[in-house]
């Protein structure tokens, strides 16, 4: 079967064909595949503004890069030179591809991926294991727990732990809530760096109701966490103890492997 053949079976993008496919050698040593992407001359454009199928404008000059799942140990990127549309409504604006959102450098399959893996490993281990920088691990696992926020119930949350994670050596910080139920442990929400802002933007996110029925909060005796704690949910019980909630939260990825989401 033809490498181009499986693609096609794993994925489906319409309006776009798999063109030329050649071996690279990336830095360390590690072998990949690069597999170029074409539009179909009938295919459809999307705006990315609006979604909607729209005129083509023009060709972008410079060739963008996604990384895709590896095969067989052997990294796989698909190169492609996007478009601009001429819309309606949003003006000139970058076409929508169905591998990828934004300016990631991921594809969509390749965010479900490392996210599933996350699951079971550490980021740190998954980043390693896939030659990936931690931050595209973080991003991965970012989109899974947003997909997974979109379609599911928040309702009747009422324990959870905030912790956070290191990342990059020196002092740069993610700021992690898991919802640490006995009946269902997950992770709920991710935020970049541990200040009081942060775990704000966590409570705005779960609204002023739900916030109401939170019975336990776990966290360390970091000042922003606890000061926000304090504003935001006075009533709910605060456990300061960093190590029973980290033994909750391992429980909850380890034991449990509390899904981060329901994968399409
Ligand atoms: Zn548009």
């Amino acid at each position: 079967m033809h490498l181009k053949a499986i693609l096609n079976h794993v994925t489906d993008y319409k309006s776009f064909v798999f063109g030329k496919v050649r071996w690279l050698e990336v830095e360390n040593g590690t072998p990949a595949l690069e597999v170029q992407i074409l539009p179909r001359l009938n295919g459809v454009r999307i705006c990315s503004g609006c979604g909607q199928g729209r005129p083509g404008y023009d060709t972008l000059p410079e060739t963008r890069r996604f990384q895709f799942v590896p095969l067989w140990g052997i990294m796989v990127y698909f190169v492609y030179q996007m478009r601009r549309v001429q819309c309606l409504d949003c003006g000139i604006k970058v076409e929508q591809v169905p591998w990828a959102e934004g300016k990631s450098s991921l594809t969509t399959e390749t965010k479900w991926f490392l996210a599933r893996w996350a699951r079971p490993m550490s980021w740190k281990e998954v980043s390693g294991l896939f030659r990936i920088g931690w931050d595209q691990v973080y991003e991965a696992v970012k989109y899974a727990v947003s997909w997974g926020l979109k379609h599911r119930d928040l309702e009747n949350i009422e324990a959870i732990g905030v912790d956070e994670v290191q990342w990059h050596k020196g002092h740069h910080y993610q700021t992690v809530v898991y919802q640490l139920d006995r009946n269902q442990k997950r992770l709920l929400w991710v935020g970049p760096e541990r200040t009081a802002k942060t775990l704000l933007r966590f409570f705005r996110f779960l609204g002023r109701q739900r916030t109401a029925r939170l019975q336990f909060i776990g966290s360390d005796m970091w000042q922003g966490y606890i000061k926000v704690i304090r504003k935001k949910a006075r009533h709910a019980v605060h456990i300061l103890d960093r190590f029973h909630v980290m033994q909750r939260i391992g429980k909850a990825i380890n034991d449990v492997r509390a899904p981060l989401c329901q994968c399409p």
